[in-house]
């Protein structure tokens, strides 16, 4: 068999395109690749299906209370700046899920920050 040179080294080798160092090397970058696509494709998936279920309890929210506010430390209110807010934030460990979701206006909703419920800005 004859031997080609290794493109990344040039040292001659009987595989067809690399030596044993410089293919394994390819093959794991191949491999990390792969995984990085992965990643970013079930991240987007994530990100899809956060958005789906979002929009639907602001549109079931609007279909039942219209632009209304049920307000955070504040009376209820009309609002045309509806947001979803978390119940639970995503950094005490709530998720995307639709029962952990409700709707307060982005005034309300950033008042409330990342409080828990019960504890009321003053
Ligand atoms: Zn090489
Ligand atoms: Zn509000």
């Amino acid at each position: 068999m004859p031997k080609r040179p290794c493109l990344r080294c040039g040292r001659l080798t009987t595989n067809p395109s690399r030596c044993d160092v410089h293919q394994r090397e390819w093959e794991q970058g191949r491999q990390r690749a792969r995984d990085a696509v992965r990643g970013s494709a079930s991240q987007r998936g994530y990100d899809t299906q956060y958005r789906r279920v979002r929009s639907q309890v602001l549109k079931g929210w609007r279909s039942q209370h219209g632009e209304w506010c049920p307000g955070w430390g504040v009376p209820a209110h009309a609002s045309a700046d509806l947001t979803v807010d978390h119940v639970i934030p995503l950094s005490a460990g709530g998720t995307n899920r639709r029962e952990n979701l409700r709707v307060l206006c982005r005034s309300c909703n950033s008042s409330r920050g990342s409080r828990p419920d019960g504890i009321q800005a003053v």
